[in-house]
């Protein structure tokens, strides 16, 4: 059999290689392809590879992993796939590039809702979606998802692209609770209370309340944590202080929460120690580093929450199994399109 190593002769996607590839496979290692970053993924990784001996190799892309292990098929190197979103858990499924992940240690660490039923996903942190609203502007301190369609927003709404996959797992959470007839309702409102055409990310969305611009807009919780610790850019740092997150229907059903996490390659050439990194990154002590690293919630029960993340209060999350969502996200999609989301308010 070809010798499985992350020499990266495998065409046409540009990747980092966070690491010094080695010329030939070595004993005791795991591959992982992360399309999460560097600065979250290693110290984490550094702190399995000191505990285990297990050598953790990493390979970074925004995009195209899934892409790159169907391409590679039986010979892929990849023993795991970190990722953010659902979304994106469930395109690498549908793609055939995994395998279930067994293990009593994950089933015990993470709740059911946040894994796969049949063990194709696990789910290793969780992030909210948001109400980021004008402290100046914005009176009131709760909210639901369903008010944004209320005409007393008209022009002061800001979003990013109704495409992206946080909005499409938000939206298939409505179609979910509410049914598919009236998220559609819902979703034509929001439209027409937008201050603009659906552009940029969720930090861009927080400038815009920041300029005026518009008073409320729907955001990841991590992003208001990166924004209020900017030191680079700390005109950032600003946007997050012109801003009071809302939970919405925190006294009803639940804020909608999305998850980071992995799938097991169906090739996996290091099954076991791939096992292992998953069952290390459901632990006490990787979930707290998650929390501290990115301001994301830990999964695992007990694990306590970042300064920044604790300070906005209790997250209420919203307990629909993510499985679910990940089933409606294709027909969320679709209604984006129909009511020409994206297209702006005017239209
Ligand atoms: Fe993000």
């Amino acid at each position: 059999m070809k010798q499985k190593t992350l020499w990266p002769a495998l065409g046409g996607i540009a990747v980092a290689a966070a690491f010094s590839i080695p010329a030939f496979a070595v004993e005791n290692e795991v591959n992982i392809y992360s399309q999460r970053q560097n600065y979250l993924i290693q110290p984490l990784l550094d702190t399995f590879s000191k505990e285990t001996g297990i050598r953790a190799n990493v390979i970074f892309a925004q995009t195209g992993l899934v892409e790159r292990m169907a391409a590679e098929g039986a010979n892929s190197p990849a023993d795991l796939l970190l990722t953010a979103d659902i979304g994106f858990l469930t395109n690498a499924i549908e793609a055939g590039v995994t395998q279930p992940i067994k293990s009593e240690t994950v089933t015990k660490n993470i709740p059911a809702n946040y894994r796969d039923p049949g063990g194709l996903w696990v789910g290793l942190t969780s992030r909210a979606r948001v109400v980021y609203a004008s402290k100046d502007r914005v009176k009131q301190d709760s909210i639901t998802y369903e008010e944004l369609a209320d005409p007393k927003w008209k022009g002061k709404i800001c979003v990013r692209s109704g495409q992206h996959a946080y909005n499409l797992a938000l939206l298939a959470s409505i179609i979910a609770h509410d049914g598919e007839a009236k998220a559609k309702e819902w979703l034509k409102g929001v439209k027409a209370n937008l201050a603009a055409k659906p552009s940029g990310g969720d930090r861009e969305q927080a400038k815009a309340i920041f300029s005026g611009q518009c008073d409320i807009a729907l955001g990841n919780t991590y992003y208001m944590a990166l924004m209020a610790t900017e030191d680079k850019q700390p005109e950032q740092k600003q946007w997050a202080a012109s801003i009071k997150v809302l939970f919405p229907n925190a006294e009803g059903r639940g804020t909608h929460t999305n998850i980071s996490g992995v799938v097991l390659a169906k090739h996996a050439p290091n099954k076991a120690n791939a096992i292992k990194l998953v069952e290390f990154l459901t632990s006490d002590e990787a979930q707290k580093l998650y929390a501290d690293l990115n301001n994301e919630y830990p999964l695992k029960k007990g694990v306590p929450l970042s300064t920044v993340v604790a300070s906005w209060g209790t997250l209420h999350p919203d307990p629909l199994p993510l499985a679910e969502i990940g089933k409606l996200r294709k027909r969320a999609s679709e209604i984006v399109d129909e009511v020409g989301f994206d297209q702006g308010p005017s239209s």
